[in-house]
């Protein structure tokens, strides 16, 4: 079986990273020449172009881009298939993805896997990202089974935990524990910047140590990522958002009241319940 990767950045890259070292030939495709050029210098695949016909051989292509344009590198990649390849991504929101691909090819099927870093290229890429850590597939009543089978094999490989569900509920449950923490995240440093002394500010940040590196990580992050999830999962992403501005007012009411009982149980509950997301 022929891998091809469209997208040799961090997820991209990974993934090749480790298909190759499962010993599949890997193919790459990437918009800019220098980036071909490293992944083939680094190992990440055995060969790499900037053109999509160089896909035309392979079986499986996994599409690593940006959300915005998977179905732009769709459309033009479909001519240079074969009819019984099998197409699939890696985004970070599904709904829109799946409806725009299942049309232009009835062997696609949606994917996500949940691994990454703040950092973003194909020298961020790394092995065994995936590995310990859950990857989705989202097919629709209408995919083939064999498709689902042949993806499900393959990424098992990556030693991941698998998961099957439907584009919608994927996007639903992404809200909660990726798009919004990526949001508060990024709200909290928003929050610590507005700091108007500008001694204390630099002492906080120089006082910022292993809490304020864990809270903080997805919101310093790729800018990109936050955009598309906003602009692809909006619904879902504001329905989880004004539920956490109703957290905080809680919690600001609870701790203006002095309620330090009611504070406990609170932060008890939080502390009992986080290793179920873990
Ligand atoms: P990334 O490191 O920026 O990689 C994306 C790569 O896509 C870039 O290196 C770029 O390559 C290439 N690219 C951009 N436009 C292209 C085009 N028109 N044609 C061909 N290649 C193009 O980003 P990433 O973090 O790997 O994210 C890629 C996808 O994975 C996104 O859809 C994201 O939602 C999903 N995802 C990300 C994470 C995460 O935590 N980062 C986790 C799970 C899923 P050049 O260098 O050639 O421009």
């Amino acid at each position: 079986m022929k891998i091809g990767i469209v997208g040799l950045g961090l997820i991209g890259g990974s993934l090749a990273y480790d298909f190759r070292a499962l010993g599949y030939p890997v193919l790459g495709v990437s918009r800019q020449p220098q980036t071909c050029e490293d992944a083939v210098k680094l190992g990440a695949v055995d060969a790499a172009s900037a053109d999509l016909a160089s896909l035309a051989p392979v079986d499986v292509v996994f599409i690593c881009t940006p959300v915005s344009v998977i179905d732009g590198i769709a459309t033009r990649l479909i001519p240079h298939l074969s009819s019984d390849a099998i197409l699939t991504d890696v985004g970070s929101v599904k709904g829109s993805v799946v409806k725009r691909l299942t049309p232009l090819w009835p062997r696609f099927i949606g994917g996500h896997p949940m691994a990454g870093s703040e950092e973003t290229g194909i020298h961020a890429a790394q092995s065994q990202l995936f590995a310990g850590n859950p990857y989705i597939l989202t097919p629709t009543p209408e995919t083939p089974a064999d498709v689902i089978q042949t993806l499900k094999d393959l990424v098992g490989k990556l030693d991941c935990n698998l998961y099957e569900c439907s584009p919608t509920v994927h996007d639903r449950a992404v809200a909660w524990i990726s798009h919004l923490p990526k949001m508060t995240s990024a709200a909290l440093i928003a929050a610590c910047l507005s700091e108007a002394d500008p001694e204390i500010l630099k002492l906080a940040q120089s006082f910022a140590s292993s809490g304020f590196r864990d809270t903080s990580r997805v919101g310093g992050g790729n800018p990109e990522l936050g955009c598309m999830m906003a602009q692809y999962n909006r619904e879902e992403l504001l329905r989880s958002l004004q539920q956490y501005r109703q957290s905080i007012d809680q919690l600001t009411d609870v701790i203006e009241r002095s309620d330090w009982s009611a504070l406990e149980s609170w932060l008890s509950q939080t502390q009992t319940e986080r290793p179920k997301f873990l």
